[in-house]
Parts: structure tokens; sequence; C-alpha cells
């Protein structure tokens, strides 16, 4: 197998070979080692430019661009610097310095490009700007060299190197040095192998630098090994941006394309919401897990099915959704549409439902994307609120036809009737005035709580006090029953709202004796339990099944099985809980149906005793 390992066994292999033909060449002639030691790294640096100049948009950051075309130009000075050297016998009258020169030029154009390379990083780069900077500086070099021969002379015939190009050296391999550095500054950006390959690369070419600052002639061992070590340098840098701009952008790419498949793909499986796709045939094409739920099938039966299986049996039900397939077919995207569909087990939801038509490169219609999302809650909420409307429009019309006709009789017919019919009458109007203000309290009440604006007037409450209350208005409403007090002889205050506190029991005593029979036993209780006294009324009705118990606290609920004749809106318990609940308590109750039931709510005990503000 062609393994890592054994990939780079190649490579080493191979990069032996060639140093070692380089250096047998060097045996047959100095200029000719040169000359393929030169070539070979200007192929590199030619090779560096093109693979950074190529995957440019890949590259995140402009370290290699910039380098890349920095080594370009080294390369091309150091292609100058080969065909300058001593021997080539193409500027014949320059001797070794010209060479020396151009070879200065290109290694301190090199440091700096290492230097400020990691500087970029994280910058966008203006590639014009950096072709146009390199090439004034090379351009400036070669004018300096050749034609105005200001460049410092390097190597003196017959002495040999002069201080200034061993200086220049040393300043080089300082800058290589500040180069490690400042890479290292900006380690995070780099790839763990890239890092270290160029971090190699630079060591080897300040050994390089420091071998060049050793050579008598520029055909000694000095310069021999510096060329080797220049060539390996090179080669590294190649593979640190073959591996950052050819081998990890894929790597990455492609990491980053399956990552994000995944991610869209559990996107769109996980989603809270309903997605279904259907072809321009009304076949269904895909559907997500909250889709099959929602409709009530196994993913595998959803897809293949004819959209139509989904429509609602009700006529209306199917001819909207026919108008909304429609509307998708010509095109236009359809956007909260309410529409009723059928589940497996044929029962129906309410959906929402958006559908985006997909279109081909011509143009035509051939898929839909859509979103359905539940409402079926919703409505019933709805539907509970229009009842809720209706039935209290109702009951408050009632009570007033009620009054309005007894006062309008007693007035019309005064002369005529008895001072007993009167009074009979005026009673009547009283009663359903009290029933009637009542229903608007508790409508208050419950607007107040909904709206997060019931504010509590709370003291310390004598509670024998308030029951007396309650019951005093229970019984001029309801003679039928017998009421009971059952209270222990020292009761604490409890810390409420006292009027809040009389509507809770008024509503509980009132419950008690709409739901029982004549003549029944209505009882209230109180005693304390820890920080709270326990409120209880009970009665000798109907009772509640479990199933119904769970329900009564909620908005808007009338129980299926009233006695008839029975009035009221279902509001009474939904106010209870509201106050109760607004008091820091709770209330529950226990019943069996058929032997009565009883109410509980706590409320918290005072720590003040009871105060004589409450007035009725
Ligand atoms: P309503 O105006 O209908 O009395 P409530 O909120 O006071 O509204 O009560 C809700 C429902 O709970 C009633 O419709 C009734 O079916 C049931 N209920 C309440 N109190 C009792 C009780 N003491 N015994 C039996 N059923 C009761």
């Amino acid at each position: 197998m062609y393994t890592r390992q054994s990939r780079w066994y190649v490579t080493a292999v191979g990069g032996a070979l060639i140093l070692v033909g380089l250096y047998l060449s060097s045996l047959y002639s100095y200029l000719l080692f040169h000359s393929f030691a030169e070539i070979f790294s200007v192929i590199v640096a030619a090779a560096i430019f093109i693979i950074a100049w190529n995957s440019r948009r890949f590259l995140d950051n402009s370290y290699f661009l910039f380098l890349g075309v920095a080594f370009l130009f080294v390369g091309a000075l150091d292609l100058v610097h080969t065909l300058a050297y001593k021997g080539m016998g193409i500027f014949p009258e320059y001797g070794t310095n010209l060479a020396t020169q151009l070879w200065i030029g290109a290694r301190y154009l090199q440091s700096l490009a290492l230097l400020i390379a990691p500087l970029l990083i994280g910058r966008r780069l203006r590639v014009n700007w950096l072709l146009a900077g390199c090439s004034l500086v090379t351009a400036l070099l070669l004018v300096s060299i050749f034609y105005w021969r200001n460049f410092p002379v390097c190597f003196v015939e017959g002495v040999g190197l002069t201080t200034f190009k061993k200086v220049s050296e040393y300043i080089i391999s300082f800058i290589l040095v500040g180069s490690i550095l400042t890479m290292f500054q900006k380690r995070r950006q780099f790839d763990v192998i890239v890092l270290r390959l160029l971090v190699a690369a630079i060591l080897v070419t300040i050994a390089s630098e420091l071998a060049f600052t050793l050579y008598e002639s520029p055909f000694g061992f000095p310069n021999l090994l510096g060329h080797f070590l220049k060539i390996v340098a090179f080669y590294l840098i190649y593979k640190a941006i073959i591996e950052t701009g050819l081998v990890k952008p894929y790597d990455l790419l492609f990491r980053d394309l399956k990552l994000r498949e995944e991610q869209y793909r559990d996107l769109y499986e996980e989603a809270p919401d309903a997605y279904l796709s259907c072809g321009a045939d009304g076949i269904i094409k895909r559907a997500n897990r909250s889709a099959a739920e929602l409709l009530g099938y196994s993913r595998e039966e959803l897809v293949g099915k004819p959209v139509s299986d989904l429509y609602a049996d009700t006529p209306s039900g199917k001819a909207v959704a026919e108008g909304v397939f429609r509307r998708f077919l010509a095109g236009e995207e359809v956007r909260d549409q309410e529409l009723e569909v059928k589940r497996a087990d044929g029962t129906s939801v309410w959906v929402n439902l958006s559908v985006r038509p997909i279109r081909d490169k011509e143009g035509r219609v051939v898929a839909s994307r859509s979103i359905m999302v539940d409402i079926t809650e919703h409505r019933k909420l709805d539907q509970l609120k229009d009842d809720f409307i209706g039935l209290v429009s109702h009951e408050l019309r009632s009570p007033m036809t009620v009054i309005t006709g007894a006062i309008n009789t007693a007035l019309t017919e005064a002369e005529r009737l008895s001072p007993e019919e009167t009074r009979q009458l005026l009673k009547d109007a009283a009663a359903e005035s009290e029933l009637l203000s009542n229903l608007l309290t508790n409508l208050l009440e419950l607007s107040r709580a909904q709206a997060q604006r019931l504010v509590l007037y709370s003291e310390a409450v004598d509670v024998k006090k308030i029951i007396g209350e309650a019951l005093d208005k229970i019984k001029r409403q309801y003679s039928t029953h017998k009421f009971v007090i059952k209270l222990p002889r020292r009761l604490p205050p409890v810390q409420a709202d006292p009027l809040r506190l009389e509507r809770i029991l008024y509503n509980l005593l009132e419950n008690a004796v709409k739901y029982s029979p004549s003549g029944g036993e209505v009882r209230v209780s109180a005693k304390s339990q820890g920080e709270h006294l326990v409120f209880g009324v009970s009665d000798q009705g109907i009772g509640i099944s479990p199933a119904d118990q769970s329900k009564l606290f909620a908005p808007f609920q009338r129980l299926e099985k009233r006695p008839s004749g029975v009035r009221g809106v279902g509001l009474g318990l939904l106010v209870c809980r509201r106050l109760v609940e607004a008091h820091g308590g709770h209330i529950w109750v226990e019943s069996e149906p058929g032997h009565g039931s009883t109410f509980f709510f706590t409320m918290p005990l005072s720590q003040s005793p009871p105060s004589d503000n409450y007035q009725k």
C-alpha cells in the first residue's frame, strides 16, 4: 500500500539521489553544479509562485500569496545570478562581484518577504499592488547593480568576500530569526505540519546563509554546502505551500461541505416544523420526521403517496387544498394558508401551510417545498373563545331581559298589581341584578388576571368574618340549601385581599349550590396547616369524574354532563384559580361522582393581627 510513510521514504531517497547527482556534477565542473543547483531552486521558486497564485482563492490567509509573489522575484534574481556567475561568460566585464551582489539582493528580498508575510495574515492583499511593489524593488536592485553600479561591493578578486557581504549574511540571518518569531505570533493561523515545514525551511536557510559567509572562492566547499542547503530550504517552503494551497483546501473544502450537508440534513430532519416536498405530478417526494408525525404516517408510507390523500374530507377543506395546489402549479408562492388536512387514522389536523414552488432551469415548476405548522390547538382555543363570548353575551342578556321586564311591569301595571306582586317583581329584578353583577365582576377579574394587571390589596384578614360575608350574600340568592360552617375555635388571620377572598368563597359556594340538589348541605371549613390556611367548600351534589377534574380549572371549560337549567359560563373556577394563585396559594378538588365534591384552596397565614379596615 502507498502509505504516507512510504511516500516520505520515496521523497527522501529521491531527494538524496538528486543531491548526490548534483555533488557528482560538481566533481566534473563546479559551474555545472552551480547552474543545476540554482536552476533547480529557480524552478522551485516558480512553482511556489504558480501554486500560490492559482490557489489564491482557497488561501484563507495572505501569507502564502505574498510569499509566492515574492519568491517569483527572488527566483528571477537567482536566475540572473546564475547567468552572471563567474565563468558563464555572459557578463564578462563584471567578475565574481556581480553574481555575489545579485545573490545578496535576492537573499534580502527573500528574508524580508518571510519577515513581512506573517504580518499580512488576516488582511486582504491587493495583488496588483504587490506585483507592482515587487517589480519595483527588483528593478531598482538590478539597475543599482548593473547600471548605476552603486550597490555595495560584495567580492574583491584575490581578497574574497567584503565585510558588507559577510555582515549582510548575518543581518539576513537575523531577519530570518525575526521571521520565525513573527510567524510564531500567528501560529494559530497555521496548520501544525505547515508551521513545522516553514520553521525548518527558515532554519535551513539560516544555515545556508552562514555557510555563504565562509567561502573564499565561489567554487569552494562552503559554497557547495550553502547551495545544497538552499535547495533543501526552497523545497521545504514548496512542500508547505503544496500542503496549504492544494492538499488542505480540498480537505477543508470537503470537510466543510460534508459538515454542512450533515447540518442541513439534521436541520431538515429534526426541525420541529413539518417539511414536505411534492412534485408537480402531485406525488410526495420527501418528508421529514415532524411531517410524518403530524400526519400519522411512517416516512416510507408518506413518500410516494399522492398529496390529495391528505386533503380533508369536508368539501370546503378539499376545495381549499385543491386551490393551494393549483396556485403552486401556476408558480405562485402560498403563505400562511390555514388548512384542514387528513391524518392516516382519518382524524384531521389544522395546519398553517406555506408552499414555495421550485423551478427547473427553464423556469418550469417541478416541485414544491412546504412547511406545515400544527395549529389545531390554536384553533380549538379560538373556537373556545368564540363560544365563550357567545355564551357570555347570552348570559348577560337574559338577566337584563328579566330586570327590564320586571321593572317595566311594576311601573306600567302599578295600579293593577298588589303590593305583594310588586315586591316579588322587584325581588326578581334584584336577584337578577346580583347575578349580572356577579358575572361582570368575574369577567373583570379574569381580564385583569389575563393582562397581568391583577393588583391585590392584602392585609391581615379575619377568616370567620369573611366566610360570614360570603355566606350572607349566597343566602340572599339561594334559599334552597342548608349552610354549615365548621371552624376551629382559634383561627389565625390570613394575609389576603378581603374582597378577593370573598369572591373565591362566593364562586365556590355558588357552584356547590348549583351542582347539588335542593335541600342538600353545603359546608365551609378552614384549618391551618403549616404556613397556610386550607379552606374547603363541600357539597352533596353530582360530583365530578376524575377525567373532568383535570379540566376544571382550565380556561372556559364547562363540563358536558351538567344538570339541565343550571346557568353558567365556565368562568367561576378559572377566576378562583387566578385569584388563589395571585395570593401564592393553590386550589384543587376532591370528588367522587354521585357523592359530592370538596373544593380546597390555601391562603398564606398573616404575621399580624386582623385589621378592621374591611368595609363592605
Ligand atoms: P360555571 O359557570 O359553568 O359554573 P365554573 O368555572 O364555576 O363555571 O365551573 C366549571 C364547571 O365545573 C361547571 O360547569 C361544572 O360542570 C363543574 N363544577 C364546578 N363546581 C362543581 C361542583 N361543586 N360539583 C360538580 N360540578 C362542578
